[in-house]
């Protein structure tokens, strides 16, 4: 055990010394000249030069939608996991977090526990909602469901209060619907009803398998597909939620209950667990007043096939096989192409991720990650840090006073590397190793409550929104923070046995990605203490908006995906704060390499000079391979734009891409009117 330690720790350090261990994939190179399409141009192409042969050489596994290198590493992750979660079940001693999470992990395996249960754990679930005889027994329903994690009806969580960032408060917000987004129940394109077609089929297969006759199961089917219609047209489009202040109402209670009296809000309140408050933000105060005429015009008995959907749906991965083949056959194969279900154990370690992932996350960074891990990383951010300081001063367009206030923002930014200062106490989580579902539920039910706790209280600024083995990194605009779990900060992301260029192409552009959303369409419209509040002269706003209305219509004319069901583009005005945040954080970490190299020069290494070898690795993290069906979801509801245009979309901007590859004006990687917002 203590060599396999070293091992997982070696991914860090020295991986060379190790033996693969029997499928674990390999250390994913941080620069990989293997990887490059040398037949390309990079001056017409810079895609398809960085990732060509990669992309030809690595296929999509059958039990993936999309495949990339940022996937490797997650999917590397997931067998260093799996190995811990296999070491906390052996005989031995084990700490008491140890025992917890290897119980959760084992009941997720114990398929033939799980097989000889089939649908029972959801009947107690369904008996509850056949036991629902009025309005005012739908609405406890509904805040039953909530206190156990099942999404249904409209959402209800704890946020920051949006001028008081100080202040947790509680949200309202829509939703219930169940494909990934409003566009799916409202578009007339022939994809779109195609796909309301095949929903319905699996909506009556699933009213099937828990044993409604098939004639009654398709009515129900129509029933759920009527009211989740319904839901989605009273829905804001995902593309205007961006701007916070078309989230941003806050109200009394009393005042949205007025608005919306068949919500029966106050009781829902009283029943969903919450801590008393007068007042809350209403996200979308039009879905509760248009839903509100749903709840009278639809009938009860109709509800009640809507909320026995709810209740499958949630449940139906956590259940015998022909209820998870269901699902994934619509939800995987058919929304996503994915060609096969994931083995078990995949699905297994990212249960316990999602439901433990605080205690299992604690076993990943004392085994793999360490303090020094932190302190090279935040050396980096404040190298970044410094750039975008820079660059800040160079801006022509913006105003001194603008500036200030700009300065004021960037040193109030909070850098938050690895994982929490204080880990997650699950010790009244019951975790039983042969009840699957059970430790679902209560471990769903333990979350609920933690975020509830949060409302009308000061905000904990120190919880994490990701568990450290995520191979991810995000901002938060109401804490003015950054945060970068344990799992990005390895190869192909960072290596230390790697040149500063690679290093800064990569978790570099990363660092300057977040730092960047500070400063985003949405972002900038935070003050430093994470407060709404506008901070811009406004003609500096003005100036802001018109280079940010040059990245969203260039990134606009990028097609997504095109094939037998036409073409799709990317939505120019969805992925503009992630855009942003891509050019600018390449423009970051470039002026810090810079900086660090200095005068000094830098021998080419494999044939690249360090400016070069900093694109190449930029343009490596996003090689990438997608299915059509991927492609197509993504494009309507992913923020972030695909690998090729994560990659050409930005180099095609920056003033330092054409100098070290030598393009020319005119040439397809060197923009006309290059968008720069920062
Ligand atoms: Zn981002």
């Amino acid at each position: 055990m203590t060599r396999r330690i070293l091992c997982v720790f070696a991914m860090l350090f020295a991986a060379a010394l190790c033996p693969a261990q029997a499928g674990m994939p390999h250390e994913i190179p941080s620069f990989d000249v293997n990887a490059i399409d040398k037949t390309a141009d990079p001056c017409v192409d810079f895609y398809q030069y960085a990732c060509g042969t990669w992309m030809k050489n690595n296929p999509i596994p059958p039990d993936k939608a999309r495949w990339g290198r940022f996937d490797e590493l997650t999917e590397r992750n997931l067998y260093i996991l799996r190995d811990m979660l296999n070491d906390v079940q052996a005989p031995g001693k084990h700490t008491s977090v140890e025992t917890m999470i290897g119980n959760y992990y084992a009941s997720c395996m114990d398929e033939a526990t799980i097989e000889i249960k089939g649908s029972a754990p959801l009947t107690l679930e369904l008996e509850k909602v056949a036991n629902v005889a009025t309005k005012a027994d739908f609405i406890r329903q509904v805040a039953y469901m909530h206190r156990n994690a099942t999404p249904v009806l409209f959402a209800f969580y704890a946020q920051p209060d949006m001028h008081d960032s100080n202040q947790t408060i509680a949200y309202l917000d829509q939703g219930g619907i169940t494909l990934p987004d409003r566009d799916y129940y409202l578009k007339d394109d022939a994809k779109s009803v195609e796909t309301r077609q095949k929903y319905l089929e699996h909506v009556q297969k699933m009213f099937e398998l828990v044993g409604d006759k098939p004639g009654a199961a398709a009515a129900e089917a129509k029933i759920v597909l009527d009211i989740e219609t319904g839901l989605a047209k009273a829905s804001m489009d995902r593309t205007l939620r961006r701007d916070p202040k078309t989230r941003d109402h806050k109200m009394t209670v009393e005042k949205i209950a007025g608005q919306a009296p068949n919500f029966d809000l106050t009781r829902y309140l009283i029943e969903n667990g919450a801590p008393k408050f007068t007042s809350l933000n209403v996200v979308n105060p039009d879905f509760f007043k248009q839903v509100s005429d749903q709840i009278n015009a639809v009938p009860l008995d109709q509800w009640k096939v809507y909320l026995r959907w709810k209740a499958i749906d949630a449940y139906a991965p956590m259940l015998s096989n022909a209820f998870v083949e269901e699902d994934f056959l619509f939800k995987g194969k058919y929304l996503s192409g994915q060609k096969e279900i994931e083995p078990r154990w995949k699905r297994c370690v990212k249960s316990t991720d999602a439901n433990l992932g605080m205690a299992l996350g604690k076993l990943y960074v004392d085994r793999t990650f360490g303090t020094e891990g932190k302190e090279r990383t935040l050396k980096m951010v404040e190298a970044i840090e410094n750039a975008m300081r820079e660059d800040i001063g160079s801006l022509s367009w913006m105003s001194e006073p603008t500036k200030q206030k700009a300065y004021e923002k960037l040193n109030a930014i909070v850098n938050n590397i690895g994982y929490p200062d204080m880990w997650r106490d699950y010790s009244s989580v019951v975790i039983k190793s042969d009840d699957y579902v059970g430790n679902v539920v209560r471990a769903g039910a333990f979350e609920v409550h933690r975020q509830y706790s949060k409302i009308e209280r000061p905000t904990d600024r120190k919880d994490w929104g990701m568990t450290p083995p995520t191979v991810n990194a995000y901002y938060r605009p109401p804490m003015n923070d950054i945060n970068f779990p344990a799992g990005i900060l390895q190869p192909p992301f960072y290596s230390q046995r790697t040149d500063d260029a690679v290093n800064y192409g990569a978790i570099g552009v990363v660092i300057g990605h977040e730092l960047t959303h500070g400063f985003d369409d949405q972002g900038r419209k935070y003050d430093a203490e994470g407060n709404l509040r506008d901070w811009w002269t406004p003609e500096d706003g003005k100036e802001f908006e018109r280079r940010a209305d040059c990245t969203a219509h260039e990134y606009s004319n990028f097609v997504a995906v095109k094939d037998d069901k036409g073409e799709v583009r990317l939505n120019g005005k969805l992925t503009l704060g992630e855009n942003t945040a891509d050019n600018g954080g390449l423009k970051l970490a470039y002026i810090a390499l810079m900086h660090l190299i200095g005068d000094t020069p830098v021998q080419p290494t494999d044939g690249y000079t360090a400016e070069q070898r900093f694109f190449l690795a930029y343009g490596q993290i996003w090689c990438q391979n997608v299915t059509d069906q991927e492609a197509r979801k993504r494009a309507l509801t992913d923020p972030h734009s695909p690998g090729r245009w994560r990659v050409n979309g930005v180099v095609q901007n920056s003033a330092a891409f054409p100098q070290a590859f030598g393009c020319k004006a005119g040439q397809p990687m060197v923009a006309e009117n290059a968008c720069r917002v920062w």
